[in-house]
């Protein structure tokens, strides 16, 4: 069954242009329950730990070193079919790909600067969550 946790985080490029509260605005509205939030950075060693599956790819160097160019907010969401309904809400990884009313479409700067992060399996998520929360149980 599918369940009913993901993890997000809204990344530098969106943080630094003032996104966060249309982003935000748009999770709660398309039924989202946050679960946990806090403002924080990466150092570029934690990003590469982050983003560890993408070691071998070109663009992993610079993939780290953006996200870790300034604040972040992450987040533990909640809903029913939360993985999959959240990847729908954000769109593709490339904005000019992205579905119209898209997190991406509407916020993303490009390929990389992509304005949030989502899960992509319930396992993942799990372990991301716990990348930068702990005792989130009770909310
Ligand atoms: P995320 O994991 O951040 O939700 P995603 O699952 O859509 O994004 P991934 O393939 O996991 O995409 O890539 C992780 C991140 O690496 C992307 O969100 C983007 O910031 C960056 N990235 C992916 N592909 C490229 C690329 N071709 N060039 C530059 N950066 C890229
Ligand atoms: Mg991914």
């Amino acid at each position: 069954m599918a369940g009913n946790k993901t993890f997000t985080m809204i990344k530098p490029d969106a943080v630094s242009a003032g996104n966060t509260g249309a982003i935000t605005k748009m999770i709660e509205e398309a039924g989202f329950r946050i679960v946990a939030i806090k403002k924080t950075q990466l150092s570029p060693e934690k990003a590469g730990e982050f983003y560890a599956v993408h070691k071998a790819r070109p663009f992993y160097k610079d993939l780290c070193s953006y996200m870790s160019s300034g604040a972040i907010i992450p987040m533990i969401l909640e809903k029913d079919n939360a993985v999959e309904d959240f990847r729908k809400l954000i769109g593709a990884t490339d904005p000019t790909k992205a579905a119209d009313g898209t997190i991406r479409k509407l916020f993303a700067k490009s390929i990389e600067a992509n304005a949030i992060h989502g899960s992509d399996s319930d396992e993942n998520a799990a372990i991301e969550g716990s990348f930068f929360f702990s005792n989130t149980e009770r909310f």
